[in-house]
């Protein structure tokens, strides 16, 4: 059992990564008084945003031992949120315009992203506390502390006592792939959204894009400006469902795969046959955290990482190993900086847990109400229409405000936009009276 910290608790904390949700972690963590090491196994801060040309040998990224390409940003992305309720809460992600070099869009580009992430570890000083090129391989527990080993680039390995680890790996790193019945004689190519870059390679071919979620939306339509027709296959749509998609003459909607022949072709279960070169599937990640050894208590079964008390803190575990960021959620940094306050003023005894048996009822509580509701395993952590009442519950915990009407606001307005004008929802919009709000807010806070 992991010790009870009494207040003003300074501890030895162990972050893993230095992606959006580390880097908060950390700024909170050290706010509150407690030494930070980040392991970072990339060259530099920005996780996921880090964009790189290249992509994994196995293109379905299915082989365990494979040289794993962390970012899974393609060329073209841009936000799928506006900027001002993406940012952090008080680091505002507003354009910057003394910098010509700098994407002032609202839904800018993944480039900016990385720019604004490079900004706040830089007011913050937190690169120093980053451990570059260093990948923590092993987390256990040690007594009552916690013993990290961890390997350099140069091959060198390490072993380390912390008095806390927070979790920060990212989870759009391992590909969750669909299974279609046929596909292992069908012939053409497959390939994850993972691996998935540029649409050149898809020049005059015809394409099944599977999933129709943020990913599968974007690729499908990249890839339309060269390919000979894309065809999406979406298992949230009825088995009817065929339809040509505004904004381009080769793009088409289907229910999903029943299955592929080997010949080539592709049948969906509206009855339509197309002759297909390349599946991509945009079907999601897995969790996955290689590295940790808890001697089973922790698991991972069909994407739900449990126990964590609202999830965030194995009970028996609590508080001394956290996970920061699991939930599926719009409000991504707004969630890692509250998840991030709560996690370090527990660690420092500013705030309690309840007991370990406590926790242990509340998640066994949420299991139920899941099944209760006929919700999938896999949808644990996709916290949906819910997501606001858990920020909130935990701004409680913390003793920070709610969050805000304009941001609230956006999210719902941003989820009604993104389904109903796909091609459109970066560019066209009819919630200026929110931005308004939002800056009239960051200005009273003197945040800009
Ligand atoms: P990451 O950014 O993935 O960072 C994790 C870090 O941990 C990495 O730097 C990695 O190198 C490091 N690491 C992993 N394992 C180890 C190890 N063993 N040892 C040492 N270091 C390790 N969110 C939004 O808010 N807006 C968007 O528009 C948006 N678009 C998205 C588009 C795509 C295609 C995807 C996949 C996600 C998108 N997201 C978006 C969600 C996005 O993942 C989060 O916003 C956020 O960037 C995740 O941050 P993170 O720190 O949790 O993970």
């Amino acid at each position: 059992m992991a010790p009870a910290c009494s207040p003003t608790n300074s501890l030895h904390v162990a972050v893993i990564g230095a992606g959006a949700a580390g880097l908060a972690a950390a700024r909170e963590l050290r706010r509150e008084t407690h030494s930070v090491i980040i392991f970072e196994r990339g060259t530099q801060v920005g996780g996921l945003w880090v964009y790189t040309p290249q992509t994994e040998p196995d293109p379905l990224s299915l082989d365990p031992n494979r040289t794993v390409v962390h970012s899974s940003v393609y060329d073209s992305l841009r936000t799928n949120l506006p900027r001002e309720c993406m940012g952090y809460r008080d680091f505002p992600f507003v354009p910057r315009n003394d910098d010509a070099s700098r994407d002032p869009r609202r839904y800018p580009s993944h480039r900016e992203v990385l720019a604004y992430l490079q900004d706040f570890a830089r007011e913050f000083k937190l690169e120093e506390m980053v451990r570059f090129e260093t990948e923590v391989v092993c987390v256990e527990p040690e007594g009552q502390k916690w013993k990290i080993q961890s390997r350099s680039s140069d091959g060198i390995f390490k072993d380390e006592i912390f008095d806390s680890v927070v979790v920060c790996n990212g989870h759009y790193t391992e590909p969750r792939v669909a299974h279609v019945p046929g596909i292992d004689s069908w012939p053409g190519k497959q390939i994850h959204s993972h691996n998935y870059r540029v649409p050149d390679p898809f020049k005059d071919q015809v394409v099944v894009v599977i999933g129709n979620f943020a990913s599968g939306s974007d690729i499908s339509r990249d890839i339309t400006g060269v390919a000979k027709e894309v065809h999406i296959a979406s298992r949230s749509n009825p088995s009817e469902t065929y339809q040509k998609l505004p904004g381009s003459n080769n793009l088409w909607l289907h229910s999903m795969i029943e299955s592929a022949r080997k010949d080539g072709s592709i049948v969906f279960q509206n009855g339509k046959v197309v002759q297909a070169d390349t599946i991509v599937h945009c079907t999601g990640y897995k969790y996955h955290f290689p590295f940790l050894n808890t001697n089973g208590y922790i698991t991972v079964d069909d994407n739900c990482v449990g126990p964590l008390y609202k999830h965030v803190f194995p009970p028996a575990l609590a508080p001394t190993l956290s996970f920061i960021g699991l939930p599926w959620m719009t409000l991504q940094f707004f969630m890692f900086e509250l998840q991030s306050k709560w996690v370090a003023a527990v660690l420092s005894g500013r705030v309690t847990l309840p007991s370990s048996d406590r926790m242990m009822e509340d998640v066994t509580a949420f299991y139920a109400n899941r099944d209760a509701n006929k919700l999938p395993k896999r949808y644990t952590h996709k916290l949906g229409e819910c997501q606001v009442d858990y920020l909130n519950w935990i701004a409680d915990q913390v003793g920070a405000p709610p969050v805000e009407h304009w941001r609230a606001e956006e999210v719902h307005g941003g989820y009604r936009r993104l389904a109903t004008q796909s091609d459109t929802f970066r560019d066209k919009w009819d919630d200026d009276h929110l931005i308004l709000e939002a800056y009239e807010d960051f200005l009273r806070q003197k945040l800009i």
